[in-house]
C-alpha cells in the first residue's frame, strides 16, 4: 500500500536534492561486486572517492551520481583481512546514493514530521521523517550522510512540509562510503530502530529487508534506462547455458556460485561474499594480480600482434623462460593452452624419434585434444571413454599410499621404474618402439601423488635406453608451487627432454609453452613451418615476464614452501584426530589430504569428501576432489595465499570433519 500511494502521488513530490533527477542530468555508476566501472588493477572495489565520482559526473556531463537501490557491493575495507569468516558481511545496499557536492540542501519530497535524528559516526547525521498520508499506513523516509551541523535544529515531532529541508549533504568520509552522498531509504517500518535503521544489509537476509526498505526511486523516479544493466541472475544463467553451452560441461558445487570478482587468493560472488580461493592454481600469483593485468592491458594498447615480426618481447621472455630451466632445455615453442604444449610435444617426440607409441602413467590427464585423450587414461578409461587405443601403454600409477609397494620408500620408486621398463619392453615386443614417456612431475588429476623417491630416474633411464624421449606434464606443477624447486621433475633430480607448461604461467591469460632441446627441435623442423596464430604474441609476453617477475621479486617459491609445510603440518595433525584423514601428502603449495572408510583397508571414501567440500564452500573456503576415486581433497592456492588462510583452511575443516554427517559417511554412525 505503501508502493501504491508512492506510484499515484508521484507527480507531486517536490525534489529530494536540486538540481533535482530525473530532470538533471544523472549517472547511475555500477558499484556492484562486478563492476567493471574504474576497474583498475588490484582495486578490489570500484573507487568512489570524492576525486573520481567528481571526475566521472565531469566527464559524462551529469550533476548527480547514484548509487543503485538492492546492489551488493564489496564492503569498503573488505579484502583479504575482512574475508577471514566470521559474521556474514552486509552487501546488500539499501538505500538510492545521490552523490552531490557537500552542502547540497536535501528536502522532504511530501509533507512529514521529524520522527528522529541521530548523528552516529562522526560526520554522518542520519533523520527519519514519518508521513501518514491519507490511504496509506504511515511509513518513513531515511536521509543518511547529511552534515551533523545541518540536523541540528531538528526536533522530533517537527512537521516538515513537501519541499522544506532536512539538512545538508555532508563532507566525503573517504574512510566509510567515499564521495559526499545522499543515501535516502523508504522505510515500511523502523522495528523500533530510528535513526539507527540499518542501510546495509548480509545477502542472506536480502529479501527480508528490502521488504522493510522499498525503492527509493519510486521518490526520486530516475528513468529506468539510464540504469546500467544487470547482471543475469544465477537461475537465468544456468538456463542459457543448459540451452546454449555444451551439455558436456560441469559446474562446481551443488549450488553452483556465481563468481563476479577475484582479488589475490579471494573470490567474490555477485552477493559480495567472499571465499578463500585453495583450489585454483592458474590465477598463481593471485587473482586480478595488480602488475600483471597492468602488463597486459599497457601491450594489449600498444601491439598484439603475431610472432612474424620482430618484437623485443618474445626474445625477452624465452631468456628469461629458459634461465629458469636446466640446460639443454634452451628452445621454447609458444602456444595457448596446456592441451596445445602436450600436442606439440607429443610431434616433437614422434619427429625426433620416428615413432608413434607413447608409455603414460594410470589415470593420468594430459588435455583434451584427441591426440591427448588418447594418451590420457583418465579420460579414455573413464565415462563414455573409448578405451585404450593401441599406441598407448599404460604404466601403474606410481602412488606410495596404495597399490603393492606401499611403505616400500624409495624401493617404490624402483619399482615402479621397473615396471615402466617392462612396459616399455613389451610395447617393443609388440612391434610398437615407443616414441615418448609422459608424466606430471607431480599427478594431479591421479590423486595429487608425490612420486617416490627414484621413480621419474629410474622410468628416464628405461625409456631412454629403448630410444624413447621423455616429456614432463609441468602444466600444474610448474612455476614455484612446489616449494622446493621451480620445477616439479627437479625433486625428483631428472632433467626430461621435453617440458610442457601452462596453467599458472600467463596467471589466467591463455599462455603455454613447450621447451625442449636444440636436437629435439632440429628434428621437428623438417620443412613444414610450425606457426600459431596467437602463440608468443606481445601481449601474452609481457604478461609471462610479469609472472615471473611477481614470483621471483615476491620470492613466491620459497612462500609456497613455507606455507605449504605449515599447512602439511596443520593437516596431519587432523590426521591424527580424524580418521577418515588417511593420508596428507603434497610439496609446497600442491596438498592432497585422502579421505578413506577405513585405515587399515584404505577404501576410499568419496562421499566425505564430496561432503567436505560442499560445507566447506558454505563455510568459505573453495577446495575440489581428485584422484581415481574422487576421495582426495585438492588443495592448490594461489600462491597469495598465506599462513594465515592456511591455518582458516585447517581450522575450518577440522570443524567439518567432526560433523556427523562425515561419520555417516565411512560408516561410523548408527
Ligand atoms: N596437463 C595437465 C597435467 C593438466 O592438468 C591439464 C589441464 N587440467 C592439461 C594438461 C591441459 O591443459 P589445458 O586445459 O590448458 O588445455
Amino acid at each position: 500500500r505503501v508502493e501504491a500511494w508512492l506510484r499515484s502521488h508521484a507527480s507531486t513530490f517536490a525534489p529530494v536534492v536540486r538540481p533535482a533527477p530525473p530532470d538533471g542530468a544523472v549517472h547511475v555508476f555500477d558499484l556492484s561486486v562486478g563492476s567493471t566501472e574504474w576497474a583498475e588493477p588490484g582495486l578490489l572495489r570500484p573507487d568512489a572517492s570524492a576525486e573520481r565520482v567528481r571526475d566521472r559526473l565531469e566527464a559524462v556531463g551529469a550533476s548527480t551520481g547514484v548509487g543503485r537501490y538492492a546492489e551488493a557491493r564489496v564492503p569498503r575495507g573488505d579484502g583479504p583481512d575482512r574475508a577471514g569468516g566470521g559474521a556474514e558481511p552486509s552487501t546488500v545496499h539499501l538505500g538510492l546514493d545521490l552523490f552531490r557536492p557537500a552542502g547540497t540542501p536535501v528536502c522532504v519530497p511530501f509533507d512529514g514530521a521529524v520522527h528522529s535524528v541521530g548523528t552516529a559516526a562522526g560526520a554522518d547525521a542520519t533523520v527519519v521523517v514519518a508521513h501518514a498520508p491519507p490511504g496509506a499506513p504511515t511509513f518513513y523516509t531515511l536521509y543518511r550522510g547529511l552534515s551533523p551541523d545541518s540536523v541540528a535544529g531538528l526536533a522530533a515531532g517537527q512537521a516538515l512540509h513537501r519541499g522544506e529541508p532536512v539538512g545538508q549533504v555532508g563532507p566525503a568520509d573517504e574512510a566509510r562510503w567515499g564521495a559526499p552522498r545522499l543515501h535516502l531509504q523508504v522505510v515500511t517500518d523502523l522495528l523500533g530502530m530510528g535513526a539507527d535503521f540499518p542501510g546495509v544489509a548480509p545477502p542472506s537476509a536480502r529479501a527480508v529487508w528490502t521488504g522493510l526498505s522499498l525503492d527509493p526511486n519510486l521518490v526520486v523516479r530516475i528513468d529506468g534506462g539510464q540504469f546500467p544493466t544487470s547482471p543475469l541472475a544465477a537461475d537465468e544463467i544456468r538456463a542459457t547455458r543448459a540451452e546454449r553451452l555444451g551439455p558436456s560441461l560441469s559446474l562446481s558445487y551443488r549450488r553452483p556460485l556465481t563468481i563476479v570478482r577475484g582479488h589475490l587468493q579471494h573470490l567474490y560472488d555477485a552477493e559480495g561474499r567472499a571465499y578463500l580461493d585453495a583450489v585454483n592454481n592458474v590465477p598463481h600469483v593471485g587473482h586480478g594480480h595488480p602488475e600483471v593485468v597492468a602488463a597486459g592491458q599497457r601491450q594489449m594498447a600498444a601491439l598484439n600482434t603475431n610472432t612474424r615480426y620482430l618484437h623485443d618481447l618474445i626474445a625477452r621472455y624465452a631468456r628469461r623462460l629458459t634461465a629458469r630451466l636446466p640446460d639443454p632445455l634452451r628452445v621454447c615453442f609458444f602456444v595457448n593452452s596446456g592441451s596445445e604444449a602436450n600436442d606439440l610435444a607429443l610431434r616433437l617426440a614422434r619427429a625426433h624419434t620416428g615413432r608413434r607409441d607413447v608409455v603414460v602413467l594410470d589415470h593420468a590427464y594430459h588435455g583434451h585434444l584427441s591426440s591427448l585423450i588418447e594418451i590420457s587414461p583418465y579420460k579414455f578409461d573413464g565415462p563414455g571413454g573409448p578405451g585404450r587405443p593401441p599406441h598407448t601403454h599404460v604404466a601403474p600409477m606410481p602412488d606410495p599410499y596404495r597399490g603393492p609397494y606401499r611403505g616400500r620408500g624409495a624401493d617404490a620408486g624402483r619399482a615402479y621404474a621397473a615396471h615402466v621398463g617392462e612396459t616399455v619392453e613389451a610395447a617393443d615386443r609388440e612391434g610398437r618402439p615407443v616414441a615418448a614417456f609422459i608424466a606430471e612431475s607431480l599427478p594431479g588429476v591421479g590423486g595429487q601423488v608425490v612420486l617416490p623417491d627414484g621413480f621419474l630416474e629410474g622410468a628416464y633411464a628405461r625409456v631412454r635406453a629403448a630410444g624413447g624421449v621423455c616429456i614432463a606434464d609441468e602444466v600444474q606443477v610448474g612455476f614455484g608451487r612446489v616449494g622446493t624447486h621451480f620445477w616439479g621433475f627437479e625433486t625428483q633430480g631428472v632433467v626430461p627432454d621435453i617440458v610442457t607448461m601452462g596453467k599458472p604461467m600467463g596467471n589466467g591469460h591463455p599462455l603455454a609453452a613447450v621447451v625442449t632441446t636444440p636436437e629435439v627441435a632440429a628434428s621437428f623442423d623438417t620443412g613444414m613451418e610450425y606457426f600459431n596464430t596467437f602463440g608468443g604474441n606481445p601481449v601474452s609476453c609481457s604478461i609471462g615476464l610479469a609472472v615471473l617477475d611477481v614470483i621471483e621479486r615476491d620470492g613466491l617459491q620459497e612462500h609456497a614452501d613455507r606455507v605449504g609445510a605449515h599447512l602439511r603440518a596443520r593437516l596431519r595433525e587432523l590426521q591424527e584426530r580424524h580418521p577418515v584423514v588417511g593420508d596428507v601428502r603434497g610439496l609446497g603449495l600442491f596438498i592432497g589430504a585422502e579421505l578413506v572408510r577405513d585405515r587399515s583397508s584404505r577404501e576410499p571414501a568419496p562421499e566425505a569428501a564430496a561432503y567436505v567440500v560442499e560445507r566447506m564452500k558454505e563455510e568459505g573456503v573453495l577446495l575440489s576432489t581428485d584422484g581415481p576415486a574422487h576421495n582426495v581433497l585438492k588443495v592448490k592456492p594461489p600462491l597469495a595465499f598465506g599462513e594465515a588462510d592456511a591455518d582458516r583452511l585447517a581450522d575450518t575443516l577440522d570443524r567439518v570433519l567432526g560433523e556427523d554427517v562425515v561419520a555417516y559417511a565411512v560408516g561410523g554412525g548408527t
